[in-house]
């Protein structure tokens, strides 16, 4: 199957400038097979790009599929609070559907602002697969691990890390300890080993707030990410998400792993938790990528509000508004965040080979008028609703704002149902 884009303006990621182009794009299966000014080409479908932007699916590093449940629900609350007294209890009640269809809502939420590639981390995986694979998402996942019902969860990892991760698989599973201050330490070596064993990454919540810090200072002697490090999570790719307070010697730490940090700006602001020095991470050469977390903790899960508040949370941190472009933030989006989850050379750049992973951005619109600088008005000017095409693993997911194949009431109908009944 091929299809052909044409009259598009390509923002392709690739190198430390925008390159913005005039190019047609031939993809050949599921991959990028051609991009050239013009290509004529017997094709199957073509797409015209006119009056948009062409750029690279956005990938989201860190977030909760199923908890789109727990949108505005108990809202403005301290974290330890609102997790004991709203949400743990409910998730207690969630059964193996609700799990489905709340995560094929925010599957849905997620295309329709842009993001072709997630990472979730939540109980009830098995549920959280048939939505992504309903959608036609690209997405890692993991069985989220506290100490209850360990060996369980194990089994289900390695029976779904056989079945997915092999090449060309559109889902890859990961091993994931919740964080540092629920699980004790033998889960989490188990999930260390697990993921050498299964030759896979882990997904973990680390240095979120403050309190969480002293948490573990009290119990182990050690910063948390020392205290990591002495576990043997490091000897995996790893994708911590938050990593707000971060100390040097943490940093000399981390600058060797393979992975990174997902920074979640509006998770961060709204739970008071703290903001992440981005570019003090990049700076001692570790990847950053951007993640909404959770709907209850973010409010949705478009990542163009996430690049606007990762920018503007940079420049009041350092008091300098030279201290994170555009172009970088996109590049956090995109590029960065493959490479956190260790799939740079699959996706993240629109180049030749990689898999077509692309979204179209309609550019003819009040709010992004004029074009004086591309990278600026995708960043700070766009939001998620201006993405009008989407196309994952070569497919079209939506086009022209609309669902293919996905009848997104019945998602809703079914996922309110579930909030009257829970909520
Ligand atoms: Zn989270």
């Amino acid at each position: 199957m091929k299809k052909l884009v044409k009259n598009a303006y390509i923002l392709d990621m690739v190198g430390e400038e925008a390159n913005l182009r005039k190019a047609d794009i031939l993809v050949s299966g599921n991959q990028i097979a051609k991009i050239e000014p013009e290509i004529e080409e017997q094709v199957d479908e073509k797409i015209n790009a006119k009056n948009m932007i062409v750029m690279p699916g956005l990938v989201n590093t860190h977030t909760h599929l199923a908890m789109s449940i727990f949108r505005g629900y108990k809202d403005d609350q301290k974290l330890m609070d609102w997790l004991e007294n709203a949400i743990f209890p409910v998730e207690d009640k969630l059964e193996p559907d609700d799990i489905y269809w709340n995560s094929f809502l925010s599957c849905i939420e997620m295309i329709k602002s842009g993001t072709t590639t997630c990472n979730d981390m939540y109980f009830g995986m098995n549920k959280v697969i048939e939505s992504i694979e309903a959608t036609g998402l690209r997405a890692v996942v993991a069985w989220c691990m506290t100490d209850d019902a360990i060996r369980d969860k194990v089994e289900k990892t390695r029976e779904y890390a056989k079945k997915y991760n092999v090449p060309g698989s559109r889902i890859k599973i990961f091993t994931s300890p919740h964080a540092p201050y629920s699980c004790n330490p033998d889960t989490i070596k188990l999930c260390v080993d697990l993921a050498k064993e299964l030759k896979t990454g882990l997904h973990i919540h680390l240095s979120e707030t403050l309190d969480e810090e002293k948490t573990i200072y009290e119990r182990y002697d050690k910063r948390g990410t020392e205290y990591l490090n002495d576990l043997g999570v490091f000897d995996v790719p790893v994708v911590l998400a938050h990593g707000i307070y971060i100390s040097d010697s943490d940093i000399a730490i981390l600058k060797n792993i393979k992975g990174g940090i997902s920074h979640n700006p509006i998770s961060n602001c709204k739970l008071s938790s703290g903001i992440c020095d981005v570019v003090k991470l990049r700076k001692n050469g570790i990847n950053v990528g951007l993640g909404t977390d959770g709907i209850g903790s973010t409010a949705t899960l478009d990542m163009f509000e996430e690049m606007k508040m990762a920018a503007y949370l940079q420049k009041v941190k350092t008091k300098n508004p030279t201290s994170i472009t555009a172009y970088e933030i996109l590049k956090m989006a995109t590029i960065e965040g493959a490479k956190v989850l260790g799939l740079e050379d699959e996706i993240g750049t629109l180049e030749v080979g990689k898999k077509a992973d692309m979204i179209f951005i309609k550019t003819d619109k009040i709010h992004l008028c004029p074009e004086n600088d591309v990278c600026a008005n995708i960043a700070y000017s766009a939001n998620g609703a201006d993405v009008d095409t989407v196309m994952i693993d070569g497919n079209i997911i939506m086009q022209n704002r609309k669902m293919i194949k996905i009848n997104e009431k019945e998602v809703m109908r079914e996922v309110k149902k579930i909030a009257k009944r829970l909520l």
